[in-house]
């Protein structure tokens, strides 16, 4: 379905009237957070595992299962009354691709490239010369034939950008290090140094393998397959904003609705989207709000933050410092959960947020030590929606439980769990479903969001309003495609 049709949708529930009356009780952070409970997150995550289902197993942005989600959401909040609901709409260029590759008969473990073109070539294996960075890497030879380059120093994209030029048929890059590639892309849809071809990424030792047996004096004949989509695709950010509360003193709180395409995204960020949504939905059953609230589920993030990077960068200078703080809330529910308060004064990772993002970190850190649990610290390195906030100098703060990173000693015995495995073993793949939740933190850490949610609701007291930076200090818009999503593929590069 296209987003133009939401607006419709919401159309038709916007006759509902709000529901909230005198009689409403007045907001307090402890009823706020009585509310919040488990059932209402695994109602809304077994909804979310349905969404990926119409999109075999995917919500990545603008399929079907996302647009199922971002739908869900607004529904919800629409039929509260409280808030007003936008749909932020842009466009961004989605890629994926599937690719085998086998070699001499046999198949081995291969990654397609995002912009490879679709295609399924056979031809003999030419070695490339150094990394195929320049036009005079590629020996005459490889004409009609597969190349096989070594990644590094440049984009994997201009390499065969080369190698279509020298006339190739198709592709094989070699990991520079032996493991097995994860992802790639060509970083743009065409370049001028030449044709793509299409493409496999195989591992370093395989790519070490072939160029032996090369040497040796053996032909080696491969074949490529590659089944690829790439297209523009129109999408929303999901904005709701409270219509009590001072809109001059805008607490802003976000999640990412979509998943990679590799899978559900149930903990990578459904845990997030769903936790803001039950807060929002609690919310809406008090009145006394003195500073507005707003709810924002970012689309496209796993392409690089392009969701949230869009809405701040379309901020106008008055509503950008209208934003009296960020708080991001991405990957709340990893099934092997250490819980980290984001560094907001830099003191254990060098990296302070704005000023005030301190006192946001204090305001969460108490909340826990009231709770007897000792908070790690997430570092602002990046790679989730804050970033754009961060930039342009908005107090931010926020939680998350841990993607890739390897637990330590340390932290399984302060949090349990086990020591010597990641945080989230089902990080952007195809297991991240209902069962990949760790629901007492998922529920711990809800709770703890409708606590800053609530405090910062009533009063913004000792959070500081500079003038904001202006937008041209947003970092991630001068990176390349492939750097982008190398950003949101890393969510904890330092988590202490
Ligand atoms: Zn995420």
């Amino acid at each position: 379905m296209k987003v133009s049709h939401l607006a419709s949708l919401l159309g038709a529930l916007c006759a509902i009237s709000p529901v909230l009356s005198q009689d409403s009780p007045t907001l307090t952070p402890d009823a706020l957070e009585d509310l919040v409970n488990r059932d209402a997150l695994l109602e809304h995550a077994r909804q979310f595992l349905a969404f990926s289902e119409l999109s075999n197993g995917t919500r990545a942005f603008g399929s079907k299962g996302h647009q199922a989600t971002i739908q869900y959401v607004a529904k919800l909040l629409e039929a509260t009354g409280y808030y007003d609901i936008e749909f932020e709409e842009f466009t961004y260029s989605y890629s994926e691709a599937k690719a085998q590759f086998f070699a001499d008969g046999k198949e081995y473990l291969t990654r397609g490239l995002g912009y490879s073109p679709s295609g399924d070539v056979t031809g003999s294996v030419v070695v490339v010369n150094d990394l195929g960075c320049n036009p005079t890497d590629f020996p005459a030879a490889v004409k009609g034939k597969i190349a096989l380059i070594l990644r590094g120093t440049c984009n994997l994209g201009l390499k065969v950008a080369h190698a279509g030029g020298a006339g190739a048929i198709g592709a094989i890059l070699y990991n520079n290090l032996d493991a097995e590639p994860i992802s790639g892309t060509f970083g743009a849809p065409s370049r001028p140094e030449g044709p793509y071809v299409p493409s496999a990424y195989i591992s370093g030792v395989n790519g070490k393998a072939f160029i032996a047996s090369i040497a040796a004096g053996n032909e080696v004949i491969a074949n490529i397959r590659v089944q690829s989509l790439i297209e523009d695709r129109v999408t929303a950010n999901v904005i709701a904003t409270t219509k009590e509360g001072d809109k001059d003193n805008v607490i802003v709180a976000g999640a990412h609705s979509d998943s990679v395409p590799a899978g559900p995204g149930l903990n990578d960020d459904g845990s997030g989207s769903m936790g803001i949504l039950e807060v929002a939905l609690n919310l809406a059953n008090f009145h006394g709000l003195q500073n507005a609230v707003r709810f924002i589920w970012w689309s496209a993030e796993e392409f690089g933050l392009i969701g949230s990077e869009y809405h701040v960068e379309h901020l106008s200078d008055d509503a950008r410092q209208k934003v009296a703080l960020y708080l991001n809330f991405d990957m709340i529910a990893s099934p092997n959960a250490g819980y980290f308060v984001f560094d907001g004064d830099g003191n254990a990772t060098d990296i302070p947020g704005p000023p005030g993002s301190e006192v946001i970190e204090r305001l969460y850190r108490a909340y826990f030590d009231s709770h007897n649990i000792t908070a790690g610290s997430a570092v602002f390195g990046g790679s989730s929606d804050y970033q754009p906030f961060v930039d342009v100098g908005i107090p931010s703060g926020g939680l998350m439980t841990g993607a890739s990173g390897i637990k330590t000693a340390e932290g399984a015995l302060q949090w349990g769990g086990d020591a010597g495995v990641a945080y989230d073993v089902c990080y952007h793949l195809s297991c991240d479903v209902i069962e990949n939740l760790n629901v007492d933190v998922w529920e711990r850490n809800s709770k703890a969001i409708a606590h800053s949610i609530a405090n910062y609701a009533l009063s913004i007291e000792g959070i500081p309003r500079p003038v904001r930076e202006p937008v041209r200090s947003l970092r991630v818009s001068k990176l390349s495609y492939e750097e982008r999503l190398h950003l949101s593929c890393d969510h904890d590069d330092e988590l202490i």
